[in-house]
């Protein structure tokens, strides 16, 4: 029987997803024995500031009504940043990502100050870019003692100069944009040296609510999608499937193990893939617009053939 790969990336943005949600994953993922990818933010949490996005994103006010965000994250979150000041994630909770290691967790950084990155990549000057990358690298090596390997890109945001920096600051792959598979990520003719492994199924904030897409409909769409010959990467959020919908999430996890599925942890495909370097595929970057989702992603094109 052909076996179905899936890999479970776990983006924490905020204060709330890191102290309660990231525990709660846990405890869903040992019951299941499932390892996971975890991607921390580890800077000030702004969340307040993204509401300023319903004057930029087309979409984004229907998009909070539909997924019940302010019920989700709670008005504290919805105000740090703006009425209430930002509160710096690696310091609560210092202990949390040698914990999330110990269970056999890979962990690595999603950015520093997420929502400024979501928000402003593409205005930051370079030196901006790499400063955010720098202070989220510091951070994790006060609390883990060594540097980050994997680096994932707050809202899916890659420029040619978040590129250029992350290459510059020896990750090992990243994880910065939706698409089909690993690739070189492409822009005009510069093809960055750094493997990208993007995710590929749709995430459950997007679908929720549309079109009367319920918790157990997502489930089943991301169990429909799975395949034994393409590897999946699924993206959840902390302060989604580690709060109101962990018990839809610890369904989709039985549901997987039930038809056999093996679980991976991106880190080491990231390892199997670079093996072979010269058999990974190079692919534009390019901006797109997913269903559910406000405003632009980075997107993987077409593929375009291997170097050997
Ligand atoms: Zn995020």
């Amino acid at each position: 029987m052909s076996i179905s790969k899936l890999g479970i990336k776990i983006d924490v943005d905020t204060l709330a997803g890191y102290c309660q949600g990231v525990p709660a994953l846990l405890q869903v993922l040992e019951e299941q024995a499932v390892t996971a990818s975890f991607f921390l933010a580890l800077g000030p949490d702004n969340s307040g500031k993204a509401i300023f996005r319903v004057f930029r994103q087309r979409g984004f006010l229907q998009k909070m009504l539909r997924t019940r965000a302010p019920a989700i994250y709670g008005l504290k979150t919805m105000c740090y940043g703006t009425l209430l000041p930002a509160p710096l994630i690696s310091a609560a909770a210092p202990e949390l990502p040698a914990r999330i290691a110990a269970a056999g967790h890979e962990v690595g950084l999603h950015g520093y100050d997420h929502v400024r990155w979501h928000d402003q990549l593409f205005r930051l000057p370079a030196a901006a870019v790499s400063r955010e990358i720098a202070a989220a690298q510091e951070a994790f090596a006060a609390l883990l003692k060594r540097r980050a390997l994997a680096f994932a890109a707050p809202g899916w945001q890659c420029s040619p100069a978040s590129r250029e920096a992350l290459a510059a600051q020896d990750f090992l792959y990243t994880s910065d944009t939706r698409g089909s598979g690993p690739y070189f990520p492409r822009f005009g003719q510069t093809v960055s040296p750094l493997l990208e492994i993007p995710t590929t199924q749709p995430t459950l904030d997007e679908l929720l609510g549309l079109d009367g897409c319920r918790p157990r409909d997502f489930s089943n769409l991301v169990l429909s999608r799975l395949s034994p010959t393409r590897p999946q990467v699924l993206t959840i959020h902390a302060e989604l499937e580690g709060g109101p919908y962990l018990d839809d999430f610890a369904r989709l996890l039985r549901c997987c193990r039930q038809q056999g599925v093996e679980f991976f942890r991106l880190e080491d495909w990231a390892r199997e893939l670079l093996q072979e370097p010269g058999r990974i595929p190079t692919a534009m970057v390019i901006s797109g617009r997913l269903p559910g989702r406000a405003g632009t992603v980075s997107c993987q094109g077409s593929m375009e053939a291997t170097t050997s």
